[in-house]
């Protein structure tokens, strides 16, 4: 038996973070668990609806660089557990105005480290807290198609404003590790996609874009690789992060399913052409278009995820083939979720990126 947490979840009302607070609430309804999100564009409370009756879960509108907002949210609720998802997470958006890409990533996760820090250290220095960083494989940078996969000692080497700004948040969580001691937890991940991703991501995009009859831009010549994760394995690998990890280290999540875009999007079409009972074009492929190239657009992610099999015991258990048809079930069955989210803002900046 274990005993019970107090978990802070910033970005907990974010794609990753939702799903994160759903797989938490279930597997340990005994926890206390406190939701910090800023409710940015990407921030949609609907998402914890169902939850939020439970006496356990408290929902808190507010910013990661609130330091006073922190210590009063860590004092009140005495929290042990931060599971940090709260970003700026859209690579496009972050060419577009990497500024804010600062601030949240870098200036909100030092200002969640400093609370913690002072409250830890005031606390003793309990030995079950935990400080558990959430963060992306782009850190490392780009692969040629023969190089080997990213490991935790990969030298980071961040292409864009939005991974350059996660590096910089890893490098301050590692450091409170070495120089004080903070029982902090790092984890870089692949690609996810599965239910509540936000529409400007490449899958929801794409089924969204379907389902509206609407171009499919697909960027450069389509090659680009990515490695996709269904969210749900992501979040039962920082379950079992958060629960086993030793402090201080840095563990990769992957799902060992390299696929290139244009082939992404074509699994797609034909998902969609055969699930979607009445599409206004079909085949769905015929919407495909290739647009000018993402700038600094990085060729091949993939990770080698032994460290956490091999320590851990951890393996995805959804298949790229099962993950993508619930994915697109998901959005077929869903639209009163992702029809509010086409807002006028979001269409404004869906006419720069792929102007
Ligand atoms: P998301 O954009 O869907 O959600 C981010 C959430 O953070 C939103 O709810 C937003 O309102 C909130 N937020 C933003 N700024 C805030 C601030 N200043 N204070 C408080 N809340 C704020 O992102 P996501 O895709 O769920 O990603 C979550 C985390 O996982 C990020 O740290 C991201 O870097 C990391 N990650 C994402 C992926 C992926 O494929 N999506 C892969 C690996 C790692």
């Amino acid at each position: 038996s274990r005993a019970p947490r107090t978990v802070l979840i910033t970005g907990g009302a974010g794609f990753i973070g939702s799903n994160f607070v759903h797989h938490w609430c279930q597997h340990y309804p005994g926890d206390r668990v406190v939701v910090l999100d800023a409710l940015t564009y990407a921030g949609n409370r609907n998402t914890l609806a169902t939850l939020e009756g439970s006496a356990n879960l408290r929902f808190v509108q507010g910013d990661i660089c609130d330091r006073s907002l922190i210590d009063r949210l860590l004092q009140e609720e005495q929290i042990d557990t931060i599971a940090h998802f709260a970003a700026e997470s859209h690579v496009d958006r972050s060419i577009l105005g990497p500024g804010e890409f600062v601030r949240t990533n870098v200036v909100g996760t030092f200002t969640l480290l400093e609370a913690f820090r002072h409250y830890w250290q005031a606390s003793d220095q309990p030995a079950h807290y935990r400080f558990h960083h959430v963060s992306t494989d782009e850190v490392y940078g780009s692969l040629e198609p023969t190089d080997p996969a990213f490991s935790e000692t990969t030298p980071y080497a961040p292409n864009s404003p939005y991974s350059a700004s996660k590096a910089g948040s890893d490098h301050l969580v590692r450091a409170y590790h070495h120089t004080y001691g903070l029982p902090t937890l790092i984890t870089n991940c692949s690609n996810n996609y599965g239910p509540y991703h936000f529409p400007e991501k490449l899958i929801p995009l794409m089924c969204i874009n379907i389902l509206l009859g609407k171009p499919l831009p697909v960027y450069g010549d389509g090659q680009n690789v990515r490695d996709w994760l269904y969210v749900g394995d992501h979040c039962r690998a920082l379950d079992v992060v958060i629960h086993r990890g030793t402090p201080g280290e840095t563990y990769n999540i992957g799902g060992n399913n390299e696929v290139k875009n244009i082939d992404l999007v074509r699994q797609l079409c034909t998902l969609m052409d055969e699930l979607a009972p009445d599409l206004p074009v079909r085949p769905a492929e015929s919407l495909i278009t290739f647009v000018k190239d993402r700038p600094g657009h990085d060729r091949r992610y993939a990770i080698d995820a032994t460290k956490i099999r091999t320590e851990l015991g951890w393996t995805p258990s959804v298949t790229v083939e099962e993950g993508l048809r619930r994915t697109v079930q998901w959005y077929l069955t869903h639209e009163e979720w992702w029809k509010p989210l086409l807002s006028q803002e979001y269409q404004d900046y869906y006419r720069k990126v792929y102007a």
